[in-house]
């Protein structure tokens, strides 16, 4: 059966471990998940590098992309711009990759409704505290900044029935495998075989009128 390519949504608090959950699910199956690199007009952290974390670009720059419509979708998150680049995206799923978006909901939202088929999920860290420790932990941010995000956190959390399936990264080991298997259990569902449903009907017709 030709593996068709699934798009996916990955949005989650900030802290929440969405980064270091893809980065493990990328290394453990390579060969069956692309990670789309979005375009950002935010400064880099501390040891990210353009072309990997994301593609750091000025706002104009940032503009010029929304005009030519090279942007899947786009939003502003904490005064910045992030935006999903189309021709990476369309590539990849052409391959028959899952290709994994880590967006916010705005973008999430805008992502299912030009591509129907998108499936949707939102990481949460066990607890609120727990989200507080990790961004405080993780060490990249001012306190002026964190509380930003864990305001942004508070909106985000309004939208979480929104998605398919809420992963819970408590333990990032076994977080890692159930969001593989819910991800290739997707690959089963009936509405994303049409084309194999369609084959195997008319060849039972064709066997059936062959005795
Ligand atoms: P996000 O990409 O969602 O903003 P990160 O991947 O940067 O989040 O993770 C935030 C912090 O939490 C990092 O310091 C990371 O090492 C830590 N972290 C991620 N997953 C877990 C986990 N399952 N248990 C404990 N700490 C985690
Ligand atoms: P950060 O600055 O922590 O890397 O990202 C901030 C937020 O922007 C996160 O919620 C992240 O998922 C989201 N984000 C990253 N890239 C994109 C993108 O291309 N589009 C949208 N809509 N959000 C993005």
């Amino acid at each position: 059966m030709d593996r068709k390519g699934i798009l996916i949504v990955v949005s989650g608090f900030s802290g929440s471990g969405k980064g270091t959950l893809m980065k493990e699910l990328l290394s453990r199956y390579p060969d069956t998940y692309a990670l789309s690199i979005s375009a950002t007009t935010r400064k880099p952290r501390e040891g990210e590098e353009d072309g990997r974390e994301y593609f750091f670009i000025s706002k104009d720059e940032f503009e010029k992309m929304i005009a030519k419509g090279e942007l899947i979708e786009y939003a502003k998150y904490v005064e910045n711009y992030y935006g999903t680049p189309r021709a990476y995206v369309e590539q990849k799923l052409k391959e028959g990759k899952d290709v994994i978006l880590e967006i916010e909901i705005q973008g999430a939202l805008k992502v299912r409704k030009s591509f129907p088929g998108t499936l949707l999920l939102f990481v949460t860290p066990p607890s609120a505290q727990e989200l507080k420790a990790r961004l405080v932990g993780r060490g990249t941010e001012t306190m002026d900044v964190i509380r930003s995000r864990m305001d942004r956190a508070c909106e985000e959390a309004e939208g979480m029935d929104s998605y398919d399936y809420l992963i819970v990264n408590d333990n990032l080991d076994s977080c890692v495998e159930e969001l593989h298997e819910i991800i290739q259990g997707e690959h089963h569902r009936s509405f994303r075989n049409k084309a194999f449903m369609k084959d195997i009907r008319e060849d039972l017709k064709r066997l059936k009128g062959e005795d």
